[in-house]
């Protein structure tokens, strides 16, 4: 597996995002900021637009709103095409499930939660819906436990119930497969700084012809996240307020890039990336914690009796590798290695080595630097 080429730097990031960014999109995001409002500009909103529908193989009618805002901003403001009337069923398996119920707490959207344990599977014998749903708001990936869900399964289900299904995909896009010609997102939510490899500042709603329908009989609840203006002032390739434009601009050459070769090469490349370090961490005191991990990270429970923050900090101060802790429960219990972004086999190679240090260790003192 090959690399780009990668400026050095005193620290190697596998977290989830930020990400490793290539020195291309490093190089760029050091230029000078065009003004916005031209047609020279809407005509790279637009080209951004086009080459990331093409990338999630989105049918014809489907529409990407850009949102100068992080993934959450993105979760909002899709669920603002819901209302009094509608109701959601909001899967919670972590974190990040957990965010769209507060979310939809918060707009006092008429809601039920599906709970499963983090890290397990959704039920095999199915579950009990509410009467009437509206709409399901599922994670893809959950980041938190690094469990990966059937998309086809919530597909399948929305179908049946004839249900809008609104998809967080900030940490799967790119890692693990879509195909929105087969599973048919109605809103399926990105953001920049995670599989895109960006700096934050970005995030996206795909949305489907009829979630662009429902929007519109909806009234917002929010001023600047109200996506109709969006899609009104994206049909020339413009955004209601002033966008990141630099990010925009590292946007269009990465979609450039990856348009070359299409997602499933990075898909393919990110998974390998993934089996490289699993196979690299066998045999260490470390146990995968998700039932179905994703290509995104891999989720590790120490059983060698020492705490995950334990790992997390031993790694940053005496290596200079940044891997992510969890919070709430599974704080002291596990740490999440991330495969997204510019890494290598390389990388993987000397993280594992470290690790490998780490459990050695007699006692739980300091490694001298
Ligand atoms: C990163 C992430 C988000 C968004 O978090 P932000 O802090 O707003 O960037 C949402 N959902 C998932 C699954 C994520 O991984």
């Amino acid at each position: 597996m090959r690399s780009t080429k990668r400026r050095r730097t005193s620290f190697t990031l596998f977290t989830p995002g930020p990400v490793m960014m290539s020195d291309d999109v490093l190089r760029s995001g050091a230029e000078p900021l065009p003004y916005f409002r031209t047609d020279a500009f809407s005509q790279t909103v637009l080209n951004c637009e086009a080459m990331l529908l093409r990338l999630l193989k989105a049918p014809a009618g489907y529409r990407t709103v850009l949102l100068t805002a992080s993934g959450t901003a993105a979760m909002e403001a899709a669920l603002g095409g819901f209302g009094d009337h509608d109701s959601l069923l909001v899967v919670n398996a972590g974190a990040f499930g957990e965010r769209f119920a507060e979310i939809c707490r918060f707009h006092r959207l008429p809601h039920e939660e599906l709970k499963i344990a983090p890290g397990a599977p959704l039920p095999s014998r199915g579950f009990e819906a509410p009467a009437s749903v509206t709409a399901v708001a599922v994670c893809h990936h959950e980041t938190t436990t690094g469990t990966v869900y059937d998309l086809n399964a919530w597909d399948a289900f929305c179908k049946a119930n004839d249900a809008l299904l609104v998809v967080d995909a900030i940490s799967s896009f790119l890692a693990d497969p879509i195909d929105m010609s087969r599973q048919s997102a109605d809103a399926l939510i990105l953001s920049s700084h995670k599989g895109l490899a960006l700096p934050p500042g970005l995030s996206f709603v795909v949305l489907s012809p009829r979630m662009i329908r429902k929007l519109e009989t909806q009234r917002a609840r929010s001023y600047y996240l109200d996506l109709k203006r969006y899609l009104k002032e994206g049909a020339r390739g413009q955004t209601p307020f002033t966008p990141a434009i630099g990010v925009l601009r590292q946007l269009e050459k990465r979609l450039e890039a990856l348009g070359q070769k299409g997602a499933d090469a990075q898909v393919h490349r990110t998974a390998l990336l993934a089996r490289d370090f699993r196979k690299k961490i066998r045999g260490l005191p470390l146990d995968l914690f998700s039932s179905n991990p994703s290509n995104a990270l891999t989720a590790l429970e120490p059983r060698d009796g020492r705490s995950a923050l334990w790992y997390v900090e031993r790694l940053r101060e005496d290596f200079g590798f940044y891997v992510c802790p969890n919070g709430g429960d599974l704080k002291d219990r596990v740490f999440r290695v991330g495969h997204l972004g510019n890494l290598s086999v390389r990388d993987n190679a000397r993280l594992a080595a470290a690790l490998k240090k780490l459990a050695a260790l007699k006692s739980n003192r300091r490694l001298a630097a």
